[in-house]
């Protein structure tokens, strides 16, 4: 079975991104990038099937600027076994990396399909159900366990009340959450290894698809400063301000 994992580059976690003096976005230029941290986990999961002998072959799979090739390049270090960069300078919104992953999925046909929930920029959380929509494929989200038994997966699923699990007929979608594992470290053999894996760089064109953005990003600005707290002398007033000022009780 092969696994095709999805793999974006990001602003690195921890920078603190600041808001363009216009207003249109933040500002990107010269700050860390790295793989977004669910689809760390995404690889680390797929690498692990292949690692139990579940998996024939791992794929990660990227799509922007050509610099997404360190990001796969970091995919391989892990264990995947070939990268595969749909390269385009454009803006890519979650239904176009959908679109492409599809076109991947059909051309591939692997028997999963490894997402993570959510990238830590856009914050978007869709790309992985719109895949699964597009595809026709069964899905499971926030994924925090996975085992594949035959022609089936069962994935346990982080839900507000606890846990659920869903068995689902492969092939299928899965997103990681956080829980799923802990991605190993990168050894220095392994990166020098993965600098000589496969890497195909395809264009949006080549597989058919438009990624031309749908949504506008009218304006981008900071959140409000917090305002500074106050001390009160006794419970009573605390209990008073509650009530008669913030209307909470
Ligand atoms: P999002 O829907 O944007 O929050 O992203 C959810 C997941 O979709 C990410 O964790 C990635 O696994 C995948 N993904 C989104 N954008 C890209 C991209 N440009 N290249 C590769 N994978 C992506």
């Amino acid at each position: 079975m092969k696994i095709i994992v999805a793999v974006k580059r990001v602003v690195d976690y921890n920078v603190k991104v600041r808001v363009k003096g216009d207003g249109t976005g933040v500002d990107i230029a010269s700050v860390k990038m790295s793989m977004n941290p669910f689809d760390e986990i995404a690889v680390e999961e797929a690498v692990r099937l292949k690692e139990k002998g579940v998996a024939t072959e791992v794929i990660a799979v990227s799509a922007g600027v050509a610099q997404c090739q360190e990001t796969l390049r970091t995919a391989m270090a892990i264990g995947a076994d070939r990268g595969i960069l749909v390269e385009t300078a454009a803006e890519l919104q979650p239904l176009a990396v959908a679109k492409l992953l599809k076109a991947l999925v059909d051309k591939e046909q692997p028997g999963l399909i490894i997402l993570g929930k959510q990238a830590v920029d856009d914050d978007a959380n869709q790309t992985g159900q719109m895949l699964a929509a597009l595809a026709d494929l069964p899905q499971a989200t926030f994924a925090s366990k996975v085992e594949v038994c035959g022609d089936k997966v069962n994935v346990t699923r982080e839900v507000d009340g606890g846990l659920e699990t869903l068995s689902l007929s492969t092939p299928a979608v899965i997103t990681t959450d956080l829980r799923l594992n802990e991605p190993r470290y990168v050894t220095l053999p392994n990166i020098m290894k993965a600098k000589r894996k496969p890497l195909v760089i395809v264009k949006p064109e080549d597989l058919g698809v438009d990624a031309t953005p749908r949504l506008k990003t009218l304006k981008v600005s900071e959140p409000a400063g917090r305002k500074a707290g106050v001390k009160v002398p006794d419970v009573a007033t605390l209990v008073d301000k509650l009530r008669n000022e913030a209307k909470v009780i």
